[in-house]
């Protein structure tokens, strides 16, 4: 159970404090948590970054942040003066360590006034590039506390591949312990991403069902109508299995394929998922012939406006071998998923956004009803919806009412919407709570990370260094490549979708 209660003072120090992250997620995040009545008793928020502010210009600045993009709406001025008076801003240029002293003497200040017990939390919102400077600054100036009083939080990407992200880690356990580092992948803090596991550990039906026995195959399928908009810069130095599959997507096959935790305990729950990556059979040569797809979208019409190919975007090389569009066939190699393939797609300019988990069941065994009845015969299938909408659909099949006896596929739904009045948390609330009271389980792991690049590193490999002949090869508002679709018909099996009224 979270609360706020237990909390110690906290000092939260967010380099990036004037970026796109801050406006977006962190500050309406922490103002919706002090709002709740979540944030402890004493805590202090210091924004900084180059950009020359005073205390009140961030507040203003943070406060349009917040009007913008909370999920509570503009903020009540009465909780905003309460939240906004311990709101600081710092100017630090993270490539002139000097500019260190005067963040250090203001952490002082705060932990002298708060006594103790207080902690210290240090977000990188920042490129990159600059998470080594910023935790060799906070070593330098002797910033880094202990396991007990000092946390620091990367946001995504960790490293770009296995080479660097096992630097960063190197980098980062010289000057923290594993138990200080928490390295964020907002997925992990969605109400449905988190409800994976309690649906499948705390109802005891689905364990004897969820395995090869009676499990044909699992889809993960995280598509987005959207193309790559302003982040060009970045996204073309990335693609999309760096971008979606090596982290967000990787981490939900983990919640569907790991075994029964003994407890709740982070580091329990981290070794049963780092499991499911170290079973994943690696890729050889024709394997990412055979198991893999990459494409890119070229210009198309996306409701009625006529939208730029990808090589035309803004910051983006025209001749770029970047794919936005990226599906793959994993297999688990252990007992309980041992053949069962999991498939997984992601991509820009797709027809729909939406994430979601299906996990098919295998046929009956033998069809006792005669051929006219079950013209829509349709295995039993279970749908994990995180967004846009939250639900969770089991598909049977049932007779449908008249004098006949004729079968069709039926939907039992838990909706969230339908099911509960209170809005669920934005996932940065939710991790946000959990740094501040220590809860490293939804958040990775060094070696969770690493596993993940392993895994991933010959596909990388294979694709940057042949250029794709084929790009674009999908329009925008289309499903993505037509070898996507193959890829899963091969084994007789298509990629489901959940139709939705708002496609977006
Ligand atoms: P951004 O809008 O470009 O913000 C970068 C921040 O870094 C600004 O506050 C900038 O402020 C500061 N900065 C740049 N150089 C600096 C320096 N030398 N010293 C100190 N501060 C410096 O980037 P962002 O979109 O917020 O992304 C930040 C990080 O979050 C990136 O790693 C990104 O991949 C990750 N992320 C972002 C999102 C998102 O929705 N935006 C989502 C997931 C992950 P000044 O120019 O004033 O210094």
């Amino acid at each position: 159970m979270k609360t706020s209660q237990c909390l110690n003072p906290t000092v939260f120090v967010i380099f990036g404090g004037t970026g796109d992250l801050n406006m977006r997620k962190l500050a309406p995040a922490l103002y919706n948590l002090y709002s709740d009545g979540y944030m402890p008793k004493d805590y202090a928020i210091i924004g900084t970054a180059r950009s020359k502010l005073t205390d009140v210009q961030f507040r203003n600045t943070i406060m349009e942040g917040v009007n913008s993009f909370s999920r509570a709406g503009k903020v009540k001025k009465e909780k905003w003066d309460g939240f906004a008076e311990n709101v600081y801003y710092n100017p630090v240029d993270v490539s002139a360590p000097e500019t260190f002293q005067d963040l250090k003497t203001s952490i002082e200040k705060l932990k002298k006034k708060f006594g103790p017990k207080t902690q210290v939390i240090y977000y990188l919102a920042v490129a990159p590039n600059l998470f080594p400077l910023i935790a060799e600054c906070i070593a330098k100036y002797d910033l880094a506390g202990n396991e007990e009083n000092c946390r620091i939080v990367i946001e995504k990407p960790f490293g770009r591949d296995l080479e660097t992200a096992r630097e960063l880690n190197k980098l980062l356990t010289g000057i923290f312990t594993e138990k200080q580092i928490y390295r964020i992948d907002h997925y992990l803090g969605k109400e449905t991403v988190q409800n994976i596991m309690a649906f499948r550990f705390a109802n005891s039906f689905l364990e004897p069902l969820w395995n090869r026995t009676y499990i044909d195959h699992v889809q993960i399928s995280v598509t987005e109508q959207l193309g790559v908009g302003d982040r060009g810069g970045y996204y073309d130095g990335a693609g999309a299995l760096r971008d979606m599959i090596q982290n967000h997507i990787l981490q939900l096959l983990c919640l569907i394929g790991m075994e029964t935790p003994i407890n709740f305990d982070a580091d329990e729950i981290r070794n049963k998922k780092v499991d499911v990556l170290k079973a994943m059979r690696p890729f050889g040569p024709d394997d990412i012939r055979m198991s893999t797809v990459r494409g890119q979208y070229s210009k198309g019409w996306v409701e009625g406006k006529e939208v730029p190919g990808y090589r035309s975007e803004k910051d983006v090389a025209p001749e770029s071998n970047t794919e936005t569009f990226a599906a793959a066939k994993f297999f688990v190699d252990n007992w309980r998923w041992q053949g069962i393939p999991f498939y997984v797609r992601t991509g820009k300019r797709l027809f729909q956004t939406s994430s979601l988990i299906t996990i098919q069941f295998k046929d009956v065994p033998h069809q006792v009803f005669p051929a006219g009845v079950t013209e829509h015969w349709q295995q039993n299938r279970l749908i994990i919806s995180i967004q846009p909408e939250m639900s969770i659909r089991l598909q049977v099949q049932a007779k449908r009412p008249g004098l006949d006896m004729v079968l069709n596929p039926v939907d039992m739904v838990f909706d969230y919407k339908g099911t509960y009045s209170a809005e669920a948390p934005e996932a940065y609330e939710t991790l946000l709570l959990d740094v501040m009271i220590a809860d490293q389980t939804q958040f990775m792991r060094a070696d969770q990370v690493e596993s993940a690049w392993e895994l991933l590193m010959p596909v990388i490999n294979a694709w940057e260094s042949k250029t794709s002949l084929s790009f674009p090869n999908y329009p925008a508002d289309s499903w993505g490549p037509e070898d996507a679709e193959a890829l899963i018909a091969r084994d007789g099996f298509h990629w489901f979708t959940l139709p939705l009224k708002n496609k977006d």
